[in-house]
């Protein structure tokens, strides 16, 4: 087996002390040839956001900020070619070099105080390592954050650390591998080393389904869209041990090292395969005390393992009867609108505010980030896409809002757009919430509200390529 990107991960404690008690950094030291001025006493702190998608998700954190008086400096990979694309001063990189884009974001801010970083997505997330790294700025150390977006490489530290694994192992996509010569046992996992949203991650029960997988992971890891993401080891995948099991995801905050669970989400739809997209999402857990503590510990050791520090943590965990596995420790905060599922009370608050905030306030050191969970049951529902085609028409929107417990109904994808079902796909049709007094009425509600859900999608009529006269493969 070979290693990969091995670095220095493992517990990990930043040493600068930099923030003041107004939480703003100060530096004043060389760096590349610039010095860095010394703060000035200025009242709107700046936090750099790194999103590669601005959408629902980062005018959550716009409002934040604008309840804070925080100024957020955008760095994104929209686009690199324009001097200021978007109007919005945002800073453009390219999130597949993440050391050359924190150099970028070093050099534009040299001489303006940043006082915290933060990442929405896993690419993002590792060029605000290495930028806060050189900024002096509290944040995961890039070795840990560079661990979290390597699967293979994650398994590794898990193994190293104790932690429970199934067999795995990383095989070239091409030529096609043989399962009975690499070793391969049913049922399996296979899954590009790189990906997210559960994107190309497929079960195979036997051989026939194993070069089924196999082949349809190769035609999506070769295909345009996914190039253009330029994302390291396209050609390989790794084959793991299927888990049996529930799952659950776990929301996280680290504070210097010190993890804090902001919620367990169960979730009650058995992910068995063949491909694993997300559906519903509810919290708090209705699993017992004893085995929510047991998730808790695992999320520590698996966190402690990568050597992840400080900012938000999204990650998996399945359980059965031999304990607690890690699937999946992610340095970020949920995905996109599922946070609106999450808010947070406490007695210096006015009002529940929303994770968005929550994270705002922490990365700058406000107060206010230690607020918890609201008592009331939430949960969301991931809408899956059944079948890759043109997305024609929606129906049953105002019955499926008016369903007891509903909050809101969130379409994202576009009607006439061709939607890609999973393992191809990445994203949903769209989002269902609910609120309710406990757990299971918030499920029977997202239940209840997707059957009044009506999608017509249509399959895509294949089109010859005009010089090859060759059709698509399909799948
Ligand atoms: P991604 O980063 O693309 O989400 P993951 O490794 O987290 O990829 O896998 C996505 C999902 O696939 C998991 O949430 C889980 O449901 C399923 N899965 C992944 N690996 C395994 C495994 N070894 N056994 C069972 N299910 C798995």
């Amino acid at each position: 087996m070979s290693r990969t990107n091995a670095g220095p991960v493992g517990s990990y404690r930043q040493s600068q002390e930099i923030f003041g008690a107004d939480g703003i950094f100060r530096v004043g030291r060389k760096l590349n040839g610039a010095i860095l001025s010394s703060a000035k006493n200025n009242s709107t702190k700046r936090l750099l956001l790194f999103a590669a998608k601005l959408g629902y998700q980062t005018r959550s954190f716009e409002e934040a900020a604008r309840k804070l008086d925080v100024q957020l400096i955008y760095v994104t990979d929209r686009c690199s070619h324009l001097e200021d694309p978007w109007g919005d001063h945002a800073i453009p990189v390219h999130f597949e070099s993440p050391e050359a884009a924190a150099y970028t974001v070093m050099e534009t801010m040299r001489d303006r105080e940043v006082a915290g970083v933060l990442a929405l997505g896993d690419r993002p997330a590792a060029a605000a390592a290495y930028a806060a790294h050189g900024l002096g700025i509290l944040y995961n150390h890039p070795a840990a954050v560079e661990a979290c977006r390597n699967k293979l490489r994650m398994r590794e530290v898990f193994r190293e650390a104790g932690l429970r694994v199934p067999w795995f192992r990383s095989l070239p996509l091409v030529p096609a591998p043989e399962p009975s010569l690499a070793g391969i046992s049913f049922p399996c996992v296979l899954k590009p080393l790189s990906l997210s949203a559960s994107q190309g991650v497929m079960r195979a029960n036997n051989r026939d389904e194993f070069i089924a997988a196999a082949a349809r992971l190769r035609r999506l890891l070769e295909s345009a869209e996914i190039r253009a993401t330029r994302e390291p080891h396209l050609d390989q995948m790794i084959v793991e041990g299927y888990i049996p099991g529930k799952e659950v995801a776990v929301e996280g905050l680290l504070t210097e090292g010190t993890l804090r669970i902001l919620a367990i989400f169960d979730k009650p739809d058995p992910l068995e395969g063949p491909c694993f997209e997300e559906t519903i999402y509810v919290t708090p857990s209705r699993l017992p005390e004893t085995t929510q503590c047991h998730i808790a510990e695992c999320a520590r050791n698996a966190i402690r393992a990568l050597g992840l520090t400080h900012g938000p943590v999204h990650a998996e965990f399945r359980i059965n009867d031999d304990g607690v596995w890690p699937i999946e420790v992610a340095a970020r905060p949920i995905g996109g609108l599922c946070a609106r599922a999450l808010r947070f009370c406490s007695e210096e608050l006015k009002e529940p505010i929303g994770l968005e905030e929550l994270l705002l306030r922490h990365a700058i050191n406000l107060t206010g980030s230690n607020a918890i969970r609201e008592p009331q049951a939430s949960g969301v529902m991931m809408i899956p896409i059944p079948q890759s085609g043109v997305f024609e028409k929606i129906s049953g929107e105002e019955a499926a809002l008016a369903t007891p417990g509903v909050t809101d109904l969130l379409i994202t994808a576009r009607l006439h757009d061709y939607i890609a079902a999973w393992p191809e796909g990445s994203s949903y049709l769209g989002f269902l919430f609910a609120r309710g007094g406990t757990a299971a009425e918030v499920e029977y509600a997202i239940r209840e509200a997707y059957k009044k859900l009506n999608f017509v999608i249509t399959p895509r009529l294949p089109v010859e390529h005009p010089a090859t006269h060759k059709l698509p493969a399909s799948g």
